[in-house]
């Protein structure tokens, strides 16, 4: 669940500048308020959701946030994770955890200052990223998840140096295969270094070996360093498509529901929630978009224009 289309960072790779310095982004009124978030939450988990993960943009610029914790958490038996870049982390771990918070995933991708502000084209400092794993460490988080996006040429100096640095912390750190989610990002595919790569230079240094599959709906492949360091992970979605095992339903922070990552039109429950429809009719309108639920872009990935429109990751949510 997405819960702002806005961002403090401009990660080329998700968030071009240039295209998001004319951009407009969606007006307070048109975002989900947290009681709707929840009662969506509470009809989803009728149809069998157990987890739900909190994203964006970068969700901590949602103002409190652990309010919609508290409502998420009370509405239904559901696990709540939250995807973020860290930045805001250390101020507000505490308070997310207090309120029902059980995962947190940070994206970094980079230790480097310099690499660090490449990808993620913000004056932010890579310590306040730092100090949000340990302030989420501290509120009782761990263990983390630590999500990299690898792009041939910008931060792949820095797989070797974030793998160090959270060996033996007992947090996950996944590398991501980059894809071309949206159409503003001017992807190339020489700017994906596949995950058989990113293994393959990682266990030169740290030799690894691989783990059973974490079961339905897992996306990365894991692995764990055999002098007992830890484990990692690797989100192949280019080079090794997980279409078939994928369980993920996804709502914008206006409230439209894409069966799909790469879908191009979402389906408005936005407009039910404010008509005045009962939960049966928003249970019915969750139910016939993942039964019609025929997307598997990334196994097709070849046969799609580039052309075709494609919803936006920061809209969607990562
Ligand atoms: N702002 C938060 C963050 O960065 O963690 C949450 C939203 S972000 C869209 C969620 C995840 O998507 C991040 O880990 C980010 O690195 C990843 N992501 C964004 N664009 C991507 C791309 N083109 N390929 C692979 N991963 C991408
Ligand atoms: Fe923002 Fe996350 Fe996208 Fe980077 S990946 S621009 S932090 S939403």
């Amino acid at each position: 669940m997405s819960v702002t289309d806005r961002c403090n960072f401009r990660c080329p790779y998700c968030m071009p500048r240039q295209h998001y310095e004319r951009h407009r982004f969606l007006p307070r009124s048109d975002l989900l308020t947290f009681e709707e978030i929840a009662r969506v939450v509470r009809v989803v988990s009728g149809l069998g959701v157990t987890k739900v993960r909190l994203t964006g943009g970068e969700p901590l610029l949602r103002a409190e946030l652990h309010r919609l914790l508290e409502l998420v958490v009370r509405a239904a038996p559901v696990e709540v994770a939250l995807t973020t870049n860290g930045v805001l982390l250390a101020r507000k771990a505490d308070a997310l955890a207090r309120a029902g918070l059980r995962r947190v995933t940070v994206s970094l991708d980079a230790l480097d200052p310099q690499v660090f502000r490449a990808m993620s084209d913000s004056d932010h400092d890579v310590g306040d990223v730092l100090a949000g794993i340990a302030a989420a460490e501290r509120a009782g988080l761990s263990p983390i998840k630590i999500n990299t996006v690898v792009r041939r040429g910008v931060n792949d100096g820095e797989l070797l140096p974030i793998a160090r640095r959270f060996r033996h912390t007992g947090h996950v750190v996944r590398f991501i295969e980059y894809m071309d989610v949206g159409t503003t990002n001017a992807w190339k595919p020489s700017d994906v270094v596949p995950a058989s790569e990113i293994l393959e230079r990682i266990s030169s240094e740290f030799p690894l070996e691989a783990l059973p599959s974490g079961g339905m709906g897992e996306v990365a492949r894991r692995y764990r360093y055999t002098d007992g360091g830890g484990e990692i992970g690797v989100i192949a979605s280019v080079t090794a498509p997980f279409c078939g095992g994928c369980t993920r339903l996804r709502l914008s922070s206006e409230g439209k529901l894409y069966a799909c990552l790469f879908a191009a039109f979402g389906d408005d429950v936005r407009a039910l929630l404010r008509s005045g429809a009962d939960d049966a009719a928003i249970a019915e309108l969750v139910t016939r978009v993942w039964e019609r639920r025929e997307d598997r872009y990334s196994e097709l990935r070849a046969r799609h224009p580039r052309s075709l429109p494609r919803v936006e990751m920061s809209y969607i949510g990562g």
